[in-house]
């Protein structure tokens, strides 16, 4: 389906060149559920020796790097936590690089506040001490929570508020989701009236400028991949990234030939591994049913 589309008039085709930097969207891009998609078993592997820069990015504030890490090591992908950038990563980043001496409110789970704990970050449950209020993915929100938040931002008026990711929701294999980042915002913006003024998140390219930083990159020397138009593609085209979209997630050639020429990725895969040129497969021995 997807070669057939690479041949018609102005559909983008795969790359015909190396970059320094990769940067990948995981659930749907790598594995879908509990299993690797094909062809990312190989090509990972082949980036790291061609001494190529990997980094894994997700949205979600609820797990630790480590724990992706582990996920996909335990999928036969051995991967460091350094590799891994989620809006754990970005959030400390971000409030180390813009508010240092802020004192912050992180509405989140264990992983988060830990993350900021260990980046020296202050933090406050104190209303009339709070300068940001983190709001992000926290299935222990509770009416507490939003009342310091609205003490901080409505009564006290110093507060500021932020997000990790703007989800609305946390898709689940089978269908079900819980409520993500989004919830938490909107019921802060909802009673005190401000508006969510930084996302750390897949689409702001907050979170690719992150991973430059990091890798001592410059924008052309990598290409972003992933499954999501509206989130990996946007923030890659956005950033000035060179990008491409991969069929194995939500993205259908249906949905990329309905989109104007200016929201189109540089490359469009029918599997992860066509990252690498024609010619790197001819010369390496890949076929379709070996990866
Ligand atoms: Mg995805």
């Amino acid at each position: 389906m997807a070669k057939q589309a690479e041949s018609s008039p102005g559909f983008p085709g795969v790359p015909e060149r190396l970059y320094e930097g990769y940067i990948f969207d995981l659930d749907g891009t790598i594995y879908l559920g509990g299993e690797l998609l094909p062809g990312a078993g190989r090509l990972i592997p082949m980036l790291r020796e061609l001494d190529k820069r990997v980094i894994f990015l997700s949205n979600n504030p609820t797990k630790d790097p480590r724990e992706y890490a582990e996920k996909l090591t335990g999928l036969g992908l051995r991967t460091p936590p350094s590799e891994i950038v989620n809006t754990i990563v970005t959030m400390t980043q971000w409030l180390l690089h813009n508010h240092p001496d802020a004192t912050v409110f992180p509405i989140a789970e264990e992983p988060l506040k830990r993350a900021l704990r260990e980046a020296g970050i202050k933090m406050s449950e104190k209303a009339e001490e709070i300068d940001i209020v983190v709001a992000s993915y926290d299935r222990t929100f509770e009416y507490e929570k939003l009342q310091i938040a609205f003490d901080a931002i409505w009564y006290h008026a110093r507060a500021r508020l932020v997000t990790t990711n703007p989800d609305r929701y946390c898709p689940f294999p089978g269908g079900r989701g819980e409520p993500d980042a989004a919830a938490i915002t909107a019921a802060i913006e909802a009673c005190t009236g401000a508006k969510c003024e930084a996302n750390v998140g897949k689409p702001d390219p907050i979170m690719l400028s992150t991973v430059l930083d990091l890798l001592e990159l410059d924008k052309e020397d990598c290409v972003m991949i992933g499954d999501r138009l509206y989130t990996d593609i946007r923030m890659a085209l956005d950033a000035g990234m060179p990008c491409a979209a991969v069929l194995t997630g939500e993205t259908t050639t249906e949905m990329l030939e309905a989109e104007p020429s200016q929201d189109k990725p540089t490359y469009v895969l029918d599997r992860i591994d066509r990252l690498i040129p024609g010619q790197m497969w001819k010369d390496l021995g890949w076929f379709e049913d070996n990866g």
